[in-house]
């Protein structure tokens, strides 16, 4: 069966760390205990960000998280 592919890039270094997308979609996103910013379960880091596959029963929180987070730095591609 065809399964649509969807990644989310994170740019980490901007992360203010306010944890809007961890609230949105905890499924996908935990704050960091050590710097206090955003991580991806599962995330793979690649220079500047870090990318995550997810599941489409997820894409609506995370569109949803990557239209409220205040720097604008989570994109989603599918
Ligand atoms: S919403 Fe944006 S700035 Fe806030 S913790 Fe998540 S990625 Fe970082």
């Amino acid at each position: 069966m065809y399964r649509r592919q969807i990644v989310i890039t994170h740019y980490r270094k901007k992360c203010i760390g306010c944890g809007v997308c961890a609230s949105i979609a905890p499924h996908t996103w935990e704050m960091d205990d050590e710097d206090g910013k955003a991580n991806l379960f599962e995330g793979i880091p690649n220079r500047e960000v870090v990318n995550a596959r997810i599941t489409a029963d997820v894409l609506k929180d995370n569109t949803e998280a990557a239209d409220q987070c205040p720097e604008g730095i989570i994109q989603i591609s599918q």
